[in-house]
């Protein structure tokens, strides 16, 4: 996908280079955990044709089965496993959005519950149920019946249904808007910018604050997910619905309404959570002052500019913190990256190349050769060796390492 320029709380990266500081490489993922409980409404049964597919197709890496992670929190629910060795980098599959929508209130309009840290823009629910009504009768029956896992009574239901009344009139209809708009809410993904997407077989990946696979977005082929380690055969295949940074009580916060606890290693009770649970809050602190607010969304920052010593500073402090949270490589890709631009800046060459060299092969796993950003830190790099090159021997510096 092409790189934009602010992340999911709202931020915005400093806008002095053409690295970006902070995961636009992986779309903001606010999915639902994959607990279900397999409904048969009559309105299910009205379109299920004679040859419609209830599950997806496995894939050639992977296939759908229960989840224990899922046992593990308390629900019962189908995930995404590895049927072979998946390596790093890997596509595991792409998907083509059955749904995309984007906010009226994305372009500018005044949004009266909007805030800089929410993710994007709500779309009205009456838009949501128009365009769910306009899909095929296959797609209308798999979410209904596959993507329609959280337990919820018709009493909720019919009040999540209330801003569309206009739309649909009868009882049934108000019960099948609420799971449709429920539906909606626990499956949405952010592609790019404000455009948020509802897909067919991404839906069924399950979380994990420390996940081994991460999602991208192009037009062209949709939202990929691609290992970012490793995936032994029989591993499930997880990735974040939550933001990275936040702390254990926030993230579970944020996973409720998907009817499941986290029971991942950063959420137990281990010395591994405990540290992890530090390092994420130091980053949490340290990307702040990477970046600068806009909260008027006019290009005026909110804060002044760190110093570039500041910059420095602050990129290696975080590269050493990331050293231990190899589930953040998106992350560490993109600090590489601008860690290197910036010390290019500076004429350190030999440092920079260290840098982009690392940031080059984290992006190629996680984003993707053909990706702008992964292009953009080979040229940087390229050029560096060239300059690096083409640099007397008796002052060409020695190269150092890049983790220290
Ligand atoms: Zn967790």
């Amino acid at each position: 996908m092409s790189v934009d320029s602010s992340d999911s709380s709202g931020r915005t990266t400093q806008s002095t280079s053409k690295p970006q500081s902070r995961a636009s490489s992986s779309t903001t993922q606010s999915t639902s955990s994959k607990s279900e409980s397999r409904p048969s409404s009559s309105k299910a049964s009205s379109l299920r044709g004679p040859h419609v597919k209830l599950e997806p197709v496995d894939g050639p890496s992977w296939t759908i089965k229960e989840s224990p992670l899922i046992a593990a929190g308390g629900g019962t629910g189908k995930g995404m496993f590895a049927t072979r060795l998946i390596s790093a980098g890997e596509v595991i599959l792409t998907d083509m959005p059955m749904l995309m929508l984007k906010s009226p209130y994305a372009n500018g309009e005044d949004d009266p519950v909007w805030s800089i840290d929410d993710r994007p823009h709500e779309i009205p629910p009456k838009d949501v149920y128009k365009a769910f009504k306009k899909l095929s009768t296959d797609d209308q029956l798999y979410c209904l019946t596959v993507l329609s896992h959280v337990a919820t009574s018709d009493k909720q239901l019919l009040n999540s249904a209330k801003d569309v009344k206009l739309e649909a009139k009868s009882h049934d209809e108000l019960i099948e808007a609420g799971k449709i708009l429920a539906i909606w809410e626990n499956n949405v993904l952010q592609a790019e910018g404000e455009l948020q997407i509802l897909c067919r077989n991404v839906s069924r990946i399950n979380h994990s604050c420390v996940p081994n696979a991460v999602h991208t977005w192009d037009f062209l082929s949709g939202l990929s997910i691609r290992a970012i380690c490793d995936i032994p055969a029989g591993t499930e295949v997880l990735i974040s619905y939550v933001r990275d940074f936040d702390c254990y009580t926030k993230r579970a916060e944020d996973l409720t309404s998907y009817g499941f606890r986290c029971t991942c290693a950063a959420c137990g009770e281990s010395d591994y959570s405990r540290e992890s649970a530090k390092r994420r809050s130091e980053l949490d602190e340290l990307e702040l002052s990477l970046v600068t607010h806009d909260p008027d969304g006019d290009g005026t920052p909110g804060k002044p500019e760190i110093s570039t010593e500041d910059e420095l500073r602050i990129c290696k402090r975080m590269l050493q913190v990331l050293a231990h949270e190899p589930s953040m490589r998106s992350f560490e890709a993109e600090i590489q990256y601008h860690y290197g631009y910036r010390l290019h800046d500076l004429g350190r060459t030999a440092e920079a190349v260290e840098h982009l060299e690392a940031g080059f092969r984290l992006l190629t796993i996680c984003q993707g050769s053909e990706r702008s950003t992964t292009q953009e830190c080979k040229e940087e790099l390229d050029e560096c060796k060239e300059e690096l090159d083409e640099m007397p021997s008796f002052i060409k510096p020695e190269r150092s390492s890049v983790r220290k």
